[in-house]
């Protein structure tokens, strides 16, 4: 019973002291973090935990904007764009009425026509059959205008997402989910490679990370992030391991990472003390708490102090992932013309 005695004096203490002190101070000197589990055997490693203070690691990490290096790669694809001879085309084609999927709709119809792309969204009702929806994309792939196709995820339960994807010009498979794209990933050629994952490669570029030798832990095995990513990885000579649900002792694991990419979906699932000192740590969730907030897969503020660099959500792998769809539709138009 001792021990919460004394973490309530040091908060209170903590919390006097500070009221004396300039806002500047009050950043690195916070009060015992509400989380703090260093009763535990590790330290909490929460921002500036007076608590943990004696023992804890006190790094911080480098932020890896992904929002600079997203507008970079877009200004990059709207100079090439503008020195094509054809405006390069994308069709986005959204079915049903899903509040989330037309704001991610959205955001890729403004962002591709920003940086030159002609876009054009076409929005087919919830009740849209497989058939009908099969034909559009036949449409599509015949139309010399159209470079890039994308159909947004998830489509209504009539529609088979294989089949779709299935149907498209492996040619135009923006999103690059089309089997021979993924088999040509696996096989190290050339291809339109899935968006997300391509993000990340260029966030880890972007932000300094050398890949080659690396021990790269990936925690998630999807078919949209965590497959083409291990595929990518090995492919920039890292040394790839990949964790998953059924992973035992999965801490553990992901202390051994140098880099650590996490796409679980599950919000602030990796905490502080599951990361390496020094490790760059990428973090592909997006979830949103009941209270609004938007979390990542990282327990950030825990991580931050630990890691080497980090991404932030929002703000990290996010505007990549658009700015990897224009520059995939820029890269089918200039094949196409070729
Ligand atoms: P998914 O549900 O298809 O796959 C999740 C993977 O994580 C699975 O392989 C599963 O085995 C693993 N996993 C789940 N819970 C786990 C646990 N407790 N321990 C260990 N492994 C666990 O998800 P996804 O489509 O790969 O997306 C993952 C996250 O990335 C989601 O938060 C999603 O919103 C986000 N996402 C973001 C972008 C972006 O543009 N920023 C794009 C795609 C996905």
């Amino acid at each position: 019973m001792a021990a919460p005695t004394v973490r309530r004096v040091r908060f209170w203490a903590g919390r006097s002291a500070l009221r004396r002190r300039s806002s500047a101070f009050e950043a690195v000197r916070r009060p015992v973090s509400s989380n703090c589990r260093s009763l535990a055997s590790r330290p909490c490693f929460a921002p500036a935990c007076t608590h943990c203070e004696p023992g804890a690691a006190r790094m911080t990490a480098r932020i890896i904007n992904g929002k600079a290096i997203a507008d970079a790669i877009r200004a990059g694809v709207a100079a090439q764009a503008a020195a094509l001879a054809c405006q390069p085309g994308l069709a986005v084609v959204l079915v049903g009425d899903d509040p989330a999927s037309a704001v991610y709709v959205r955001a890729k119809d403004r962002a591709a026509n920003a940086t030159g792309i002609a876009a054009q969204t076409l929005h087919l009702p919830a009740d849209t059959s497989q058939d009908d929806l099969l034909a559009e994309i036949a449409r599509l792939n015949a139309d010399p205008a159209v470079d890039g196709i994308l159909v947004q995820l998830p489509l209504p339960q009539q529609i088979d997402p294989v089949a779709v994807q299935e149907a498209m010009d492996p040619a135009k498979d923006v999103d690059g989910f089309h089997p021979l794209n993924v088999g040509r990933l696996v096989a190290g050629r050339e291809c339109l490679a899935p968006c997300t994952p391509l993000g990340v490669m260029r966030l880890l570029r972007g932000g300094g990370t050398v890949l080659d030798g690396a021990r790269v832990l990936v925690l998630g095995r999807s078919v949209l992030v965590g497959r083409p990513l291990v595929a990518m990885l090995l492919a920039a000579d890292a040394t790839v391991t990949v964790a998953h649900s059924h992973t035992r002792d999965l801490p553990e694991a992901c202390r051994h990472a140098e880099v650590l990419i996490v796409a679980a979906g599950r919000p602030e699932l990796v905490r502080g003390n599951w990361v390496r000192p020094g490790a760059t740590v990428i973090d592909v969730g997006v979830n949103r708490l009941p209270s609004g907030k938007l979390v990542g897969d990282v327990a950030f503020d825990e991580c931050a102090v630990v890691a080497g660099a980090i991404t932030p959500v929002p703000g990290g792998v996010g505007p990549m992932t658009i700015a990897c769809l224009l520059s995939n539709t820029l890269t089918a138009a200039v094949r196409r013309r070729e």
